[in-house]
């Protein structure tokens, strides 16, 4: 099945070069985009929406952009070392769409995005431990008002365990190339939603049967501005399942979901 050498590149080093100017693409492309869409552009517009009341300065700005440039050279690293173990025969990549077919291709994205929201509600939850977290996740929360910037923003340490899981499931799971770029592109959009700071989703999404399985940008934001909730990246599964939602959570919700856009921005 997996012939090494040919499927991601020969080259662990031009790989993880790849992945580094990918990820910084991603990065830039969605963050950027949502950034100028938000904060420059719709922002008088769009305030009553802001879930915190605050614009956040450029200094503040500037700690987030310069974290997570250093958390995308993780990111380079890794995927250096998953071509380099791809050059050992130790992954199950593949080669050809048709080896697996386009149905197995979207349902291994599903399955890699069920693992890794299941990885980071667990990893966030060690990283939250009194004696972890001021070596590891303290750097992320250094964002309290966060903006879409926000979402590498991780101490090299956390970045590690951010990017452990990578080379965990492609060792597991068959995947193709464009299934990992498929990841990627939903895990940096969804990072950035989470740190948006203004809230788009509309009024009853919370409790609505069918979309509150998704979480929320309020939900995230909570959980950088109160710390012991809300610790689910993509899905509400196991917030729900461990009681770890914030109680006011639906309440903040609909406050902001309902103001009205060309509104002013109330006092939170
Ligand atoms: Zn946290
Ligand atoms: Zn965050």
């Amino acid at each position: 099945m997996a012939t090494p050498q040919s499927i991601i590149s020969s080259s662990p080093m031009l790989e993880g070069i790849q992945e580094f100017v990918g990820i910084n693409f991603l990065y830039y492309g969605i963050g950027g985009f949502a950034f100028i869409l938000f904060y420059v552009l719709m922002k008088e517009k769009w305030i009553a929406k802001k879930i915190q009341k605050k614009i956040p300065t450029n200094p503040y700005l500037w700690y987030e952009i310069k974290y997570s440039l250093l958390s995308t050279m993780i990111f380079g690293f890794t995927a250096g070392f998953i071509a380099w173990a791809e050059s050992k025969g130790w992954t199950k990549i593949y080669p050809n769409i048709s080896d697996y077919g386009w149905p197995y291709l979207i349902f291994s994205l599903i399955v890699m995005i069920l693992i890794h929201d299941t990885y980071f509600y667990w990893g966030h939850r060690f990283m939250h431990l009194k004696k972890v977290y001021p070596l590891v996740h303290q750097v992320h929360h250094h964002s309290i008002n966060p903006t879409p910037w926000a979402s590498f923003t991780f101490h090299p340490l956390e970045g590690i365990i951010e990017a452990a899981i990578v080379p965990i499931m492609v060792m597991i799971i068959p995947t193709h190339v464009l299934t990992i770029a498929l990841f990627f592109f939903f895990m940096t959009f969804m990072n950035v939603l989470g740190h948006l700071g203004f809230e788009i989703y509309p009024s009853g999404f919370t409790k609505n049967k069918w979309l509150a399985w998704n979480n929320t940008s309020t939900h995230h934001n909570m959980h950088h501005s109160l710390f012991n909730y809300n610790y689910g990246l993509y899905f509400n599964f196991w917030d729900k399942l461990m009681g770890t939602n914030h109680e006011k959570y639906h309440e903040t919700f609909e406050k902001v979901a309902n103001a009205k856009i060309g509104g002013d921005l109330e006092k939170k």
